[in-house]
């Protein structure tokens, strides 16, 4: 692993605040290190307040921030010397350790500080930086993995057995600080959890991080436990309805609409295939906060029942040692591993999906090393527990607001790259769907870029290529739950006696015939849509009122049009069929 660091992209962020933006965006821009929200940063600075006194105001990620994106505003600060009272009590609850940590911060905007705040606190050093690295994992994810950690680092790093995040742990790592730390000591590493690096300057801090997780590669390549190559295999094809099918499921045994991403690779399907599937996939997750995003283990083949009971004993079995009464999340599976397809990830967004996905990529990853390494064995499911059902991710779940309308479900739009098609588009993002946009304009596939839009160039008169768009649209989201009908064509105005049999032939044939062929490709797909399927055909006014030379398919006229394809697939319209809604402005042409 090498150091991004670089003087030039540097000095574009000023003062100690600024590189600790920068050395966090370079952290996170390595999926090895970190990934989506995971890992925190912090830095130590001296301030005047209000009142013209020096203090030490300790800026450490907040919650809702990811290192690869981070703002300054995305650290919450607080008063160090209020975190480290904190940290002399004999026990605090976190809720409450979160509420002394938000109403000791110098801004209220700022974000909840990370959990690992006091921890932060608590070690010496200016810069702390804090990553859940694939390989330090790999290497503590097994049999004798604190043997093997201590092996590799030496003096150079605290060596902690594992513990939930929270005030017992920091508090266990200061003291723990005090009594293995040395003046060599440049890290501490969290058996089954993740790194810590510290420095006197960001660029120090980070540079160590890489230095130390370096050493945990090197041990892996000593030790032929880095690239471990796939399982040999023969890929077949992948059903697009299968996938249909096992997201509806999902979306059942869920309570609500989920996107699914299926993920076919060498790796993913190596993966799929290993002999010893069932036990080195069942173990649990590379890091526990991994838990909140893909559950405890994944489900193997298609069996969404026989999960969602496994799901409800591992509850039963762990919740009544809870302080708390607890709730029961939804039973569904987040990840799925089938020799079929290799991965697939599921989640309430297509973000959420594709974050699932990619977390578990690197969990192969972890689980291949440590098997090469001598067995990979993950935490007992009790821990795993205590860290799915927290005390704040519970309450979470009750400050939750209404999901978007549309959430977790699938809008295809044809002729997507302009006018109405491209506003429909916009309104079916902005109601929570994913959205498959058709276009013969090549302009379409680049219309966004998020995970929630797949554009593509498609001729939707051509059967095979409106069935190849389909098939990679159920790939990448699971299915399809709206249809909108909207590619037309506006051949040169002529009057009857004028038009050419090709000129006719051809309008007919995209905007009548393509219909059918779509309707009837989406068919299947529609049928196992989690709330029904819903199809709006966009019409035109010249149906009812043909004007002579009909070129007024204004621009103005699409936004509003677009808008209620949207509302028509909502609840507003939820027992209308076959309807015709004019969307006119008021109809003069008929007066
Ligand atoms: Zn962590």
């Amino acid at each position: 692993m090498k150091s991004l660091w670089s003087d030039r992209e540097a000095e574009e962020f000023g003062g100690d605040l600024g590189l600790r933006v920068y050395t966090s965006r370079l952290l996170g821009r390595d999926k090895s290190l970190v990934l989506h929200g995971g890992g925190n940063t912090s830095v130590k600075i001296q301030e005047k307040n209000l009142f013209g006194e020096q203090e030490t105001i300790l800026y450490v990620k907040g919650s809702g921030w990811d290192l690869e994106t981070i703002e300054p505003q995305g650290f919450s600060p607080v008063l160090l010397a209020h975190v480290l009272r904190l940290a002399e009590l004999p026990s605090l609850a976190d809720p409450e350790m979160v509420n002394q940590l938000v109403t000791h911060m110098r801004d209220a905007s700022a974000p909840a500080p990370s959990i690992e705040t006091i921890l932060h606190g608590l070690m010496p050093q200016k810069f702390v930086d804090h990553t859940h690295a694939d390989a330090v994992l790999s290497v503590s994810n097994t049999r004798d993995g604190d043997k093997r950690i201590r092996e590799i680092y030496g003096k150079r790093c605290v060596v902690i057995p594992y513990l939930i995040p929270g005030f017992d742990l920091a508090q266990f790592c200061a003291k723990e600080f005090r009594r293995q730390g040395s003046t060599e000591t440049i890290g501490m590493v969290l058996l089954n959890h993740g790194i810590f690096s510290f420095g006197e300057t960001a660029r120090e801090s980070y540079e160590r991080m890489i230095e130390l997780v370096t050493l945990a590669e090197k041990y892996l390549d000593s030790k032929r436990a880095w690239s471990v190559p796939p399982n040999r295999f023969t890929a077949g094809t992948v059903a697009a309805n299968a996938q249909a099918g096992l997201r509806r499921k999902l979306s059942d045994t869920a309570g609500s609409p989920l996107i699914l991403k299926t993920v076919i690779s060498e790796r993913t399907l190596g993966f799929a295939r290993h002999p010893a599937l069932a036990r080195i996939s069942q173990q649990g997750p590379a890091t526990p906060d991994h838990v909140i995003r893909t559950k405890r283990t994944p489900m193997l083949g298609g069996d969404v029942a026989g999960y969602a009971e496994g799901y409800r004993r591992y509850f039963d079995e762990h919740a009544p040692r809870a302080r708390e009464p607890k709730t029961i999340l939804d039973p569904a599976p987040r990840v799925v591993l089938d020799p079929a397809f290799g991965l697939a990830g599921a989640g309430r967004t297509a973000k959420d999906a594709a974050i699932v996905a990619e977390i578990y990529e690197h969990t192969i990853d972890v689980i291949l090393r440590g098997e090469a390494l001598g067995g990979f064995q993950a935490l007992p499911a009790k821990d795993i527990f205590d860290v799915e059902y927290w005390d704040l991710e519970q309450a979470k779940l009750k400050k939750s607001g209404k999901a978007l309308p549309f959430a977790g479900e699938i809008a295809l739009v044809t002729g997507a790259a302009s006018g109405i098609g491209k506003a429909a588009v916009a309104a079916f993002l902005a109601r929570g769907a994913a959205v498959v946009g058709l276009d013969l304009d090549a302009r379409i596939i680049s219309l966004y870029n998020r995970s929630d839009f797949l554009g593509m160039s498609c001729d939707v008169t051509d059967e095979a290529q409106v069935r190849s768009a389909l098939e990679r649209a159920v790939l990448a989201f699971g299915g399809l739950d709206m249809l909108v009908l909207n590619a037309g064509i506006f051949t040169a105005s002529r009057r009857i006696a004028d038009l050419p049999t090709e000129e006719w032939r051809k309008a007919m044939s995209v905007n009548l015939d393509a219909n059918l062929l779509l309707m009837r490709t989406c068919h299947p797909f529609l049928k196992l849509a989690p709330r029904g399927g819903r199809v709006v055909v966009i019409g035109s006014k010249n149906v009812p009122a043909p004007g002579p030379g009909a070129s007024a398919y204004s621009a103005s006229k699409a936004a509003l049009n677009a808008e209620l394809a949207a509302e028509m697939c909502g609840p507003l319209f939820a027992k209308t069929t076959g309807a015709q809604v004019p969307v006119d402005g008021g109809n003069e042409r008929v007066i």
